[in-house]
């Protein structure tokens, strides 16, 4: 780890996915905003500039954090259960939403680290870590170094997971998908007026990016209940449905909000989550409730005979009942939960 230089421009990388146009300007393909960027503008996410007519990843290898979590804090309840991961994530975010539960590092200038791939993927094998989590912030943004250091993870047999808020354009996604061994993605509302409003985004490519993810890597889903904004019978319906016609074994985590950045309304009520979880269960078979200490929102069941495979405190897996092929101890039938 070195300290921050004054001048992180003229160390970058350049930038993947996007085009030179004339008068020195670019054009990032990176994710659905496609910045036009004049001369020294950096893009709406913070994390790429514009340099004399060349595009720099000027995020790249920069991270504001460095800790060991368990995979359960992701949060991902099916995909190697009782793991530890070591987490990183870069500053800036391509979203703004008005509630952002991590805006200190999203969507302000916070203390960063330089890792290279190879030291990254280094400490995760040293520290006895199942891989790297991409996360904290958006790691989408980190493209270049998400995408390099990935290829160093899978060189030491370990494993590379994002949590993410989807929004990539489909090139570079497909591009990165192969290096990808788990995911979770937030769906904020299913309402494409919350994201325009809230987000100053949009809902479709957030819903593709889950379609393709889905296809190629192990996903989970994370709504963060905001009262009085996407907490309506629709939505969730709507949210369940969605998932359930891609695959109904996909885990949904229903996550508790906390009134933070420029969002004041009043924190999640239990009920409003406990509904929730109600509406998903009669489609999916892993739901599960952020932040509640509640049996039923952390335990994990078999699809098929409704066995506890799992049970959690908090983030701590206390008994499971799998095989070491994710099959259910009681039937023997397949629960999606990758061992
Ligand atoms: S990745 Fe950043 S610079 Fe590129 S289009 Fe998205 S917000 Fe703009």
């Amino acid at each position: 780890m070195v300290k921050i230089p004054e001048n992180r421009v003229d160390d970058c990388r350049i930038a993947d996915y996007w085009d030179s146009l004339d008068d020195l300007k670019v054009k990032c393909r990176l994710c659905p905003f496609n910045c036009l960027l004049s001369d020294g503008k950096m893009g709406i996410c913070r994390g790429k500039q514009n340099s004399a007519g060349t595009l720099l990843a000027i995020n790249y290898g920069w991270t504001t954090s460095l800790s060991m979590d368990p995979i359960e804090k992701k949060p991902l309840y099916n995909f190697h259960p009782g793991t530890s991961i070591l987490s990183i994530g870069p500053n800036g975010c391509n979203l703004k939403c008005n509630f952002c539960q991590n805006y200190h590092v999203s969507q302000s200038e916070y203390p960063v680290s330089y890792l290279t791939p190879m030291q990254a993927a280094d400490t995760a094998l040293n520290h006895g870590s199942i891989g790297l989590a991409y996360t904290y912030s958006e790691p989408l943004i980190w493209y270049e170094y998400v995408r390099e250091t990935s290829v160093e993870v899978h060189r030491l047999g370990l494993k590379n997971v994002l949590v993410s808020n989807g929004y990539i354009n489909p090139e570079p996604l497909d591009e990165l998908l192969p290096l990808v061994d788990a995911m979770n993605i937030d769906i904020k509302s299913m309402d494409p007026q919350f994201y325009k409003k809230v987000c100053k985004a949009t809902l479709a490519p957030v819903l593709e990016t889950v379609k393709r993810a889905a296809k190629r890597t192990h996903v989970e889903i994370t709504n963060l209940i905001i009262p009085g904004l996407n907490d309506s019978e629709e939505n969730f319906t709507a949210l369940v449905d969605f998932i359930a016609d891609i695959d109904p074994l996909i885990p949904l985590h229903f996550s508790r909000y906390h009134p933070a950045f420029h969002q004041n309304a009043s924190g999640t009520p239990i009920g409003a989550m406990r509904k929730a979880g109600k509406i998903a269960r009669k489609r999916l078979a892993h739901v599960y409730l952020g932040n509640v200490s509640s049996f039923e929102g952390s335990v994990t069941l078999c699809p098929d005979c409704n066995g506890i495979v799992i049970e959690r405190s908090g983030y701590t897996v206390t008994a499971t009942n799998l095989s070491e092929s994710g099959v259910c101890g009681n039937c023997g039938a397949k629960t999606g939960v990758v061992c």
